[in-house]
């Protein structure tokens, strides 16, 4: 299910555009990041490259064999003595989670980020089971307190100002007004996240890798709110989609160079914490998450996707991204992967998605595993056309379009027509109905086509 079910990108990025000053501030924030990444990046030298490859090597080989993997992972994690849960999708998954509250009688938990359990509307779910859920990563309890979701993977609430922060931090946790200092906003959160920790007594982390050799796993945050949360709580919930696996613990080292470098341009985040079994006393699970992923695996030219690890450098890059917001993607991954993973899940509500982009490659050009991304989105477009999910007047129009330029008869006739009908009839095109015209002017029709005025001039010589 979508988040705004029946919205669409281009109307939602208009709203965001409404407000100029920060659409200019959001686009050049997110390519000073995308900057540091590439300093990051090429710190590594010739080394790269060949770690791109190899890490997009790992997860092609991983995808191939992932019934076999997840299996391994699932006897070597209960062996460790984690209890593995499987959720064929959303539903079951936001059950499983319910289930385990209730046994434990527990109806407030501490949440660390996790896209997840984002994309499977966990919060939402819990509230409406009477469950008091505290996210714990800075900017997701940002966003939370305005009562938003995650406009970024990484970075959630990317799309806020330290101004409205300050707000935001007056009004729910009681921070003097018009402070917006934020060493001091990142305290008061500290403050009020402390005692969080110290009474909840379970904790939901996500995954960013599983490995199937050992049947651990590894958590990465540059808060640490993760291991308070998970070390604290009696009980720790980790939340995986089942593509999170890589086979081995000395391939880690490949994707924990690769991904905090590609988000934030660190050398590594924070905290890479191992959990590879529960405490004396203490529970840990694990949920093994579907949610569509095997659909896409079937699907030969999206597949790749599943090697996403999650670092948002694709965001960071996208110049349709950077001026149009992460909520105009109405899912939880936003961006250019969004675009690819959003349609898998649901094509009629995600239909427009694939065509938020300029195809300009820049996203495959900074993926660390390599991904085709702006490939798979013209692939999308494809595909949404031939099952239907068009308009009809624009697949009316993109077949006249299509014999048009393939008939150099009828392209001169239709030249000539375009240049009368642009010169005495404007407003045949420039009007209300036509939203490409919204922020452009009509320009001046050219007085012969190209092919009229070479003729004219190579007789002359
Ligand atoms: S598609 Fe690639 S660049 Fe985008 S978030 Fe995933 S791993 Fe990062």
């Amino acid at each position: 299910m979508s988040q705004a079910a029946g919205k669409d990108h281009a109307a939602l990025a208009e709203k965001f555009n409404k407000d100029e000053e920060r659409v200019n501030w959001h686009d050049r924030t997110l390519w000073w990041i995308r900057q540091k990444r590439d300093k990051a990046a090429w710190s590594l030298g010739e080394e790269w490259e060949p770690l791109r490859e190899e890490a997009s090597k790992i997860k092609a080989h991983t995808l191939s064999n992932l019934s076999e993997y997840l299996t391994e992972f699932e006897k070597n994690a209960q062996a460790n003595g984690i209890t593995v849960h499987w959720a064929a999708d959303a539903k079951e998954h936001n059950q499983i989670v319910n289930s385990i509250l209730t046994e434990h009688k527990i109806q407030q938990i501490v949440k660390s980020k996790s896209m997840l359990t984002e994309e499977c509307h966990l919060n939402e779910y819990l509230k409406h089971q009477g469950i008091d859920v505290i996210d714990t990563d800075l900017g997701e309890r940002i966003v939370q307190l305005a009562d938003e979701t995650p406009s970024h993977i990484v970075l959630p609430c990317i799309h806020w100002k330290k101004e409205e922060i300050g707000e935001l931090f007056h009004r729910h946790l009681g921070s003097p007004e018009g402070v917006i200092d934020p060493a001091f906003l990142t305290n008061t959160a500290r403050v009020h996240l402390r005692e969080k920790f110290l009474t909840r007594r379970i904790a939901i982390t996500g995954v960013n890798f599983a490995i199937a050799e050992t049947g651990e796993f590894v958590v990465c945050t540059n808060e640490g709110n993760a291991d308070m949360g998970a070390h604290l709580a009696d009980v720790h919930i980790a939340c995986m989609g089942i593509e999170k696996l890589i086979p081995k613990r000395k391939h880690l080292g490949v994707f924990l160079r690769l991904l905090a470098r590609s988000a934030t341009g660190q050398p590594i985040t924070t905290y890479s914490s191992h959990f590879k079994k529960p405490k004396e006393g203490k529970q840990l699970h694990i949920i093994l998450v579907d949610n569509g992923r095997s659909t896409q695996l079937g699907r030969e030219d999206f597949r790749n996707s599943l090697k996403c690890i999650r670092c948002g450098a694709c965001f960071n890059t996208c110049p349709v991204y950077r001026r149009s917001g992460g909520h105009s993607y109405h899912n939880a991954i936003a961006g250019p992967i969004g675009s690819i993973l959003a349609p898998n899940l649901d094509m009629r509500q995600n239909k427009d998605l694939p065509f938020a982009s300029t195809l300009c490659g820049s996203c495959s050009n900074v993926c660390p595993v390599k991904i085709n991304i702006h490939e798979q989105l013209y692939q999308w477009r494809q595909v949404l056309t031939e099952e239907g999910h068009q308009p009809a007047a624009k697949t009316v129009a993109m077949r006249a379009m299509a014999t048009t330029l393939s008939n150099p008869g009828l392209f001169k006739v239709a030249g000539k027509a375009g240049r009368w009908a642009m010169k005495l009839m404007p407003f045949m095109v420039s009007n209300q109905f036509n939203p490409w015209f919204k922020e452009r002017e009509m320009p001046e029709p050219p007085k012969e086509s190209f092919t009229e005025w070479y003729q004219k001039n190579r007789k002359k010589k």
